[in-house]
């Protein structure tokens, strides 16, 4: 039993599984999160803290008894990260969560790499939208720049379009217009970085969505070398100029022509990569467990063709029937409320 203890801002599935991992190496788990109570990670963690990310008494107490804090949904308040003490590692850190919780500093970021990104345009009113739809070639989708997640705040548009509708229809105050990007494919990597910036890759992903939802993942993905070349420097420049401690993933679209554009980052386990639980000697969030505590990385390759479906509320029940196919590896979050869209679990197979 390690006397390391993991802080984790966050109560869902992917704390569930950081908790998991952790475990195997006799790390225990604090969880912190306003809902940990009969959350999936909360209902499996040594210990939990049910109070709000701006609750500074609550979170006191909490870095009092963690060594690190990492966080499993990148749209942790910034200040709760901020009141961590030098002392408590902080991972993914603040510049990576600062960068992943908006759209335009992403992109930028992506730019300022040389990552190819498909032309935004930044907008904050009616009349900023109106110039992006009379410059914009083709169609777009409007984002809001901050909190969205599996497809939500976007709006799919084209030259032509009234700004006024669609700027009442996106709701905020600030979103991007991002030009149509007419992938091939859909792509992700993942790395992972320690405290000393050693990193490793894991192989690509491929991935199927659904109204912006990921509903299926392969990998590894059989792509060109070049393709893999350009995909790992991508996320791994991505990775040392955030400063990652833990994962980054990164999402691409792949053109026709064998170009990767940039979609977008997220610094924590990624959905895509939950194969890794079973297709590599050290999954994504035993990788991210040892990047904090001060473990080596272990072997990420994997031998076969891995395949992971989501299970969602509107057909939980595929999550029962995954038993009945004794090849098949099934996750269930342990969740109560089955609704559509809901990520319930998942489930992994090899082809
Ligand atoms: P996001 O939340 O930005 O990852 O968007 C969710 C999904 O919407 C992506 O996985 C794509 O399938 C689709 N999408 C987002 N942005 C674009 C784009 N610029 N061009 C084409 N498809 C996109």
């Amino acid at each position: 039993m390690s006397d390391f203890t993991l802080g984790i801002l966050g109560s869902g599935q992917l704390g569930r599984m950081i908790v998991q991992a952790a475990a195997d190496y006799g790390i225990s788990c604090h969880v912190f999160a306003p809902d940990a109570n009969n959350s999936p990670a909360g209902e499996i963690c040594n210990k939990l803290t049910e109070a709000e990310y701006s609750d500074q008494n609550a979170l006191n107490h909490f870095y009092n008894v963690v060594d690190a804090v990492t966080c499993e949904f990148e749209n942790v308040p910034i200040s709760a990260l901020e009141m961590a003490p030098e002392s408590v590692l902080k991972s993914p850190g603040i510049k990576a969560l600062a960068t992943a919780q908006e759209r335009l500093i992403e992109k930028e970021t992506a730019k300022l790499l040389g990552i190819p990104t498909s032309p935004y345009w930044k907008i904050g009113s009616i009349s900023d939208l109106s110039d992006a739809l009379d410059a914009l070639d083709g169609s777009a989708i409007l984002k809001t720049a901050k909190l969205g997640y599996d497809g939500k705040g976007q709006i799919r548009t084209k030259s032509g379009d009234s700004p006024e509708q669609l700027w009442h229809g996106i709701n905020t105050d600030f979103a991007i217009l991002e030009s149509f990007v007419n992938f091939k494919k859909e792509i992700s990597f993942l790395i992972a970085r320690n405290t000393k910036g050693q990193t490793i890759i894991f192989p690509p992903t491929l991935n199927h969505h659904k109204n912006g939802i990921l509903i299926h993942s392969t990998s590894p993905a059989i792509l060109p070398q070049s393709v893999i070349d350009a995909g790992c420097d991508y996320v791994e420049s991505m990775a040392n100029h955030l400063e990652v401690v833990g994962l980054l993933a990164m999402e691409l679209f792949l053109t026709e022509e064998n170009t990767l554009v940039f979609n977008e980052i997220a610094p924590r386990p990624h959905n895509s990569y939950h194969w890794t639980i079973e297709g590599c000697k050290t999954s994504q969030f035993h990788q991210l467990v040892r990047s904090v505590s001060g473990l080596p990385f272990g072997e990420v390759e994997t031998s076969k063709k891995w395949h992971m479906k989501n299970i969602f509320g509107q057909s939980v029940s595929e999550l029962q029937s995954g038993y009945s196919n004794a090849k098949s590896y099934v996750h269930d979050y342990g969740k109560e409320d089955p609704k559509i869209d809901r990520k319930m679990g998942h489930i992994t197979w090899v082809e």
